[in-house]
């Protein structure tokens, strides 16, 4: 859990739950097996590839959908059929859908000004001024949307759901319309608004970086299922499956198959020592090893043989690929070795406690604890 640095608007915020929460449109089963909970004041993110059920559970949480089954609670209180009203959540979308006749200052105000909570009008101009600060908007209050860039038009939606303290807050890909310059920038925007705020997120991404920077901790979903629910570091060196471990990190792990006998991962170009426990655990295995933790070895004795195809300068370093047996593989090196594509390499984990080991069959990671 987060410790809020500043805490103006903490106080509301209340944690939630996600009990057996499953949904289905007709015959169809869109997710599953929901089950989760956020900390009062927790930054968590729902992160999974397009069309994995990230907005369903979204707005089922908010409100805008009913779950099929299970039950979903925000602090104590059972909220799986209230309405969005009775919910005391504020939410933002990928397409922040500002009212365009209405000023800056209009728009950041208008959930204070709404009928069920109308609001003095010294308060409401009290409100907007401390979001409009926070947010770098002083100066464009009297502007029409039309006449702000993407990136203030999206922290406008932003102020609008901050001018209020509500139990919870929901993003769904707010940041996906803006350019990666303004993204990053907005990124890190936020995570300050969440601390300063110290209120509960309940946060939507595809994008795996994004998830990583921002999170106190991720839901990790595929095909309408959690693979894993951990902190970002938790997933990266502990993934419980490969579909964590390819999804997470720019690229993901390199992955090796083969035949495996003797405690040996073996095949084309790759040889690998498992640790002694491997064979008692599954029948075949897989093995995984993330880029920056392949280094360049000698071509005779090297555990990974093969082949340079590309080699990218990226300053401090190079992401190199190369073909090593059928896999494709990215190795993060440093800046100062020369390599050329076509040229043979050998690679060698770094040591041996940074290969990760999967049942082949199932996918799920080998535990030698
Ligand atoms: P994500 O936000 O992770 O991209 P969604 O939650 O929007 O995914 O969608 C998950 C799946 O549910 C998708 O396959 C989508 O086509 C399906 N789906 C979403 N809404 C409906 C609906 N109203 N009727 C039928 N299928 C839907
Ligand atoms: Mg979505």
């Amino acid at each position: 859990m987060t410790t809020p640095v500043l805490s103006c608007a903490g106080t509301a915020a209340r944690s939630a739950r996600f009990v057996d929460v499953a949904k289905s449109y007709g015959t169809t089963q869109v997710v599953s097996g929901i089950n989760f909970h956020l900390d009062p004041g927790e930054f968590l993110t729902l992160l999974g590839p397009s069309g994995c059920g990230k907005s369903t559970t979204l707005n089922m949480i908010a409100g805008l959908d009913l779950p099929s089954e299970g039950r979903i609670f925000i602090g104590d209180h059972d909220v799986t059929t209230a309405k969005p009203s009775d919910r005391d959540i504020a939410m933002v979308f990928q397409s922040y859908a500002l009212y365009p006749h209405l000023t800056v200052f209009e728009n950041i105000g208008f959930p204070l000004r709404a009928r069920r909570r109308r609001m003095a009008e010294t308060d409401v101009r009290k409100k907007v001024m401390e979001a409009a600060a926070s947010l770098g908007l002083e100066k464009l209050l009297d502007r029409y949307p039309r006449e702000v860039s993407g990136g203030q038009r999206q922290r406008v939606a932003l102020g609008r759901a901050m001018v209020r303290t509500p139990a919870l807050y929901l993003l769904d890909e707010p940041l996906s319309n803006l350019d990666q310059q303004l993204r990053i920038q907005m990124r890190s925007e936020l995570k300050d608004l969440h601390l300063r705020l110290g209120a509960t997120m309940l946060y939507v991404t595809h994008d795996q970086s994004e998830a990583m920077t921002l999170s106190d901790r991720i839901v990790v979903m595929s095909n309408g299922r959690i693979e894993q629910v951990g902190t970002p570091q938790q997933l990266y060196y502990q993934p419980t499956n490969l579909f964590v471990a390819q999804f997470l990190g720019e690229p993901g792990m390199n992955i090796f198959s083969g035949r495996f006998a003797d405690g040996r991962l073996q095949s084309n170009g790759v040889d690998l020592v498992a640790p002694p426990r491997t064979s008692s655990l599954a029948s075949s295995v897989s093995a995984g090893i993330r880029p920056e933790d392949l280094v360049a070895g000698d071509l005779k004795t090297a555990r990974l043989k093969g082949t340079v195809r590309t080699v990218e300068f990226m300053g401090s370093r190079v992401q190199l690929r190369a073909d090593i047996g059928d896999t494709l593989v990215t190795a993060f090196l440093p800046a100062q070795l020369m390599f050329a594509p076509g040229q043979p390499i050998g690679l060698n984990p770094s040591s041996d406690d940074r290969v990760r080991w999967f049942d082949a069959q199932t996918g799920k990671a080998l535990d030698f604890q």
